[in-house]
């Protein structure tokens, strides 16, 4: 494979770094093989991005919502034409398997449709006056120039998410992708650019978080940080966003459980739980990293899963054959190495997998075993931290309250997930989970973009991300009072005594 090369896309321009530093990302199935050279931004860079965006803010807030999503209508196209070549890329730099990196495109493709038709609503109300001859009512104000900071497991879904609904609410945008997944972004970027947008609207910085992301979140002209990536990572961008007085959305960890009790249909659950907890290889937000299971099916249950785990094909994302991909980089891999140890240390129970895989080609990658984690207790760290790698925690209960109760015995608050067939318990489940996302009878992952997605507790800090929601991260309210009378009307908290 040819090495590629990425530039930062700075007002209409692909520019090396200001430094000319560059650093390289690898194919995480086979670590020696870079898959792109991409400039280590710095603070220089920064700055010309934060100016080019501001100053397109000036002409692209007044171009009408309609014709904004137009923009944002030939991003849509244009995805599905080079779906392909880009779910390719995914899966050489990011590692999941061709069909879940084809659902990373789509779901952009998705985004970009529904974020589009936006621009012919961005709906506002009009509401009566209390005085007569005064009209009253609402309207979305852009709120200025964005920072996007996006992690690397949906390289281009994430972004898609975020940059879509900015640009037709009339924001700029400044992309800071990940390291793991530089050329990810570019491609994308590429594609906004085909699409026309002026330039400023849309820039891209590549670099260290520490460094180029940093430089955003401190910047002094940046109105607004959508960030998504670790819980250490996002404390530090809200404390920042509140120091410098920044718009910011957070979309940080979760520690997902799915229940299955003692009436659920067993190989539903099952097919929902292999799926939930290994699919893209557990490093999904919303992956299953807790199996809270019924007393009462808990062994039978145990020993369908140990079967299915032990079959699944560990392999690069782009050979057909594979169901599990790599882990995105050594450090990761190194780390649920690591919660094996803890996992013994505090006796839990490795019922299958708990190791880096080292057979043949596999070894040449960052592999781990797809691990269960049996005799798992609620105050184990192996049920309360996130772990984001092919690891689930089995914990058994002895009723439905009790699932429940476990279930919420966490600081995150994401996703869930109930399978039963009855109904009163399901409703019960929609009630009373502290999650911003509830499947029943589904895995905990499978979010679709024209519903808010985000949690409740650590994960966020309130806002949602993707449906109308989105709208809402993107814009503010102004209350417009237009008073048609022709004399000075108080207020009635002015005029009645
Ligand atoms: P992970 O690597 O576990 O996904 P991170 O929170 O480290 O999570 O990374 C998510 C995104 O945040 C990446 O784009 C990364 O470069 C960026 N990032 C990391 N550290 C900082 C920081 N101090 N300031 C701003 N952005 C950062």
């Amino acid at each position: 494979m040819t090495t590629l090369t990425c530039q930062n896309y700075l007002d209409g321009q692909w520019l090396d770094a200001f430094t000319k530093n560059t650093l390289d990302s690898c194919n995480p199935a086979l670590v020696s093989e870079v898959v792109a050279t991409f400039p280590r931004s710095q603070a220089e860079d920064v700055d010309k991005a934060v100016a080019a965006a501001r100053k397109a803010y000036i002409s692209w807030r007044k171009v009408p919502a309609p014709a904004r999503a137009e923009y944002i209508f030939r991003v849509g196209e244009l995805l599905l034409q080079h779906k392909e070549e880009l779910a390719q890329l995914i899966s050489r730099e990011m590692g999941k398997p061709l069909t879940e990196a084809r659902g990373d495109v789509q779901e952009g493709i998705d985004c970009a449709f529904y974020s589009a038709g936006e621009g012919r609503r961005l709906f506002g109300v009009t509401t009566p006056s209390e005085m007569p001859n005064k009209f009253a009512m609402t309207v979305r104000m852009p709120i200025g120039v964005c920072a996007l900071i996006t992690p690397w497991n949906f390289p281009v879904a994430i972004p898609c998410w975020k940059a879509m609904p900015a640009l037709v609410c009339g924001n700029t945008v400044i992309l800071k992708p990940a390291e793991d997944t530089p050329a990810c972004a570019t491609k994308l970027v590429e594609i906004f650019a085909a699409a026309g947008l002026p330039p400023g609207v849309i820039n891209l910085v590549h670099g260290v978080g520490e460094e180029v992301g940093k430089a955003l979140v401190e910047h002094p002209d940046i109105d607004l940080v959508s960030f998504t990536g670790s819980s250490e990572t996002g404390a530090y961008v809200g404390a920042t966003c509140g120091r410098t007085h920044k718009r910011v959305c957070l979309e940080m960890g979760g520690k997902n459980a799915q229940v299955v009790m003692e009436d659920a249909d067993l190989e539903l659950a099952l097919d929902g739980a292999v799926w939930g907890a290994f699919g893209t290889t557990g490093q999904r937000c919303t992956a299953t990293s807790r199996l809270i299971l019924h007393r009462d099916i808990k062994e039978q249950f145990t020993t369908m899963l140990y079967e299915r785990a032990a079959k699944l094909r560990l392999g690069a994302g782009y050979d057909p054959d594979t169901e599990i991909g790599p882990i995105i980089n050594r450090r990761q891999l190194q780390r649920v190495n690591e919660y094996m140890h803890i996992a013994r240390a505090e006796g839990a129970k490795i019922l299958i997998g708990g190791e880096i895989a080292r057979d043949g080609l596999l070894k040449e990658g960052n592999f781990f075993l797809p691990t269960i984690l049996d005799n798992v207790t609620p105050e184990m760290r192996v049920a309360r931290e996130e772990i984001f790698g092919p690891v689930v925690a089995l914990i058994e209960v002895n009723s439905f309250e009790e699932a429940i109760a476990i279930l919420n015995d966490t600081k995150y608050g994401l996703s869930s997930s109930v399978y039963t067939r009855n109904i009163n318990r399901a409703f019960a489940a929609m009630r009373d989970i502290e999650a911003g996302i509830t499947y029943i009878n589904g895995p905990t992952i499978g979010a679709e973009v024209h519903l808010p997605f985000g949690g409740v507790k650590q994960t966020g800090n309130g806002h949602r991300e993707a449906g109308t929601t989105a709208l809402d991260v993107f814009t503010e309210w102004k209350s417009v009072y237009v008073d048609f009378s022709g004399s000075l009307q108080r207020a009635q908290i002015d005029n009645r005594n």
